[in-house]
């Protein structure tokens, strides 16, 4: 069996208070293994610990026990193997569309040349259908374009991994179906290992080759399903399936009796 592409082993996730140095855990042990071009979703309550984790993988939180691994390689930072979508997007208002997808790449694109880095932004920028808006500003585009925009920048890194923390959750909700679709387009056109943080649930079996369920105080992995549906997925079909609607259940099963617990 070859090895997962990333693995949490046994990750302790916790916050030290800056005011009184108390320390405050997060999470319980998480192990979890994700093959390499594989979607995990992670679905719980708010406070179980994904964004944290996903900051952990991305190496920008150290995690307090255990170890994250890529490729058999300790993370011990953040790296170019690995690209965040944040929710707010987090883009530069005083960039334009291009600058900003290109400001991803801009550190390692010195390495890598400048003729490349306009190669890898217009690639990235096409994946996600911007390439008419290249000289616009984030303010002239809709919530949805400025996310595309955040894709685009990530997709620029040209990542192994892709952390995805609600990416869709400040867009309306039409908009995030049409980009739950473009995201399962992108990922047929350019595989990756993604990790991908979301509260709901349809999202998570959509767009999941398997969903973690998470439960809180401290954070923990239930269980992690399996989502056998095969892919390019079609959303309308998938969502009427019996299957589909049995895991549905599960999870919301799941994710009530965390709530209680
Ligand atoms: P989720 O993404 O599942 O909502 P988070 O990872 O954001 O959960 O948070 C997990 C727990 O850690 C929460 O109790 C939260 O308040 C706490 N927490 C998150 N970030 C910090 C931080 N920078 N400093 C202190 N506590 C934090």
């Amino acid at each position: 069996m070859p090895r997962p592409h990333l693995e949490i082993r046994d990750v302790v996730l916790g916050y030290t208070d800056a005011r009184n140095g108390t320390w405050f855990q997060a999470t319980a042990a998480l192990t979890l293994a994700i093959d390499a071009g594989q979607v995990m979703t992670l679905v719980g309550p708010s406070g179980c610990g994904k964004t944290s984790l996903l900051n952990a993988i991305a190496g920008l939180v150290p995690a307090a026990g255990g170890e994250i691994l890529i490729r058999g390689t300790r993370v011990t930072g953040p790296g170019i193997d690995r690209a965040v979508v944040f929710q707010d997007y987090a883009l530069l208002p005083w960039r334009t569309v291009w600058d900003n997808a290109a400001f991803g790449l801009t550190l390692a694109a010195r390495r890598a040349g400048a003729g490349d880095l306009r190669r890898r932004v217009d690639t990235a920028l096409a994946l996600v259908g911007l390439t008419d808006f290249a000289k616009s500003y984030p303010y002239q585009l809709s919530g949805g374009m400025q996310q595309r925009v955040g894709i685009a920048r990530a997709l620029v890194v040209e990542p192994e991994i892709l952390l995805m923390d609600e990416p869709f959750a400040a867009v309306d909700a039409i908009t995030r179906e049409v980009m739950q679709e473009e995201l399962l387009r992108i990922l047929q056109a350019r595989p990756m290992t993604v990790v991908f943080v979301t509260h709901s649930i349809d999202e998570a079996l959509l767009l999941g080759d398997r969903v973690a369920v998470m439960s809180a105080r401290p954070g923990r992995v239930r269980e992690v399903l399996q989502v056998p549906f095969p892919r390019p997925r079609a959303p309308r079909g998938l969502r009427a399936a019996p299957e589909y609607l049995a895991l549905r259940e599960r999870i919301w099963d799941l994710l009530s009796d965390g709530r209680g617990g």
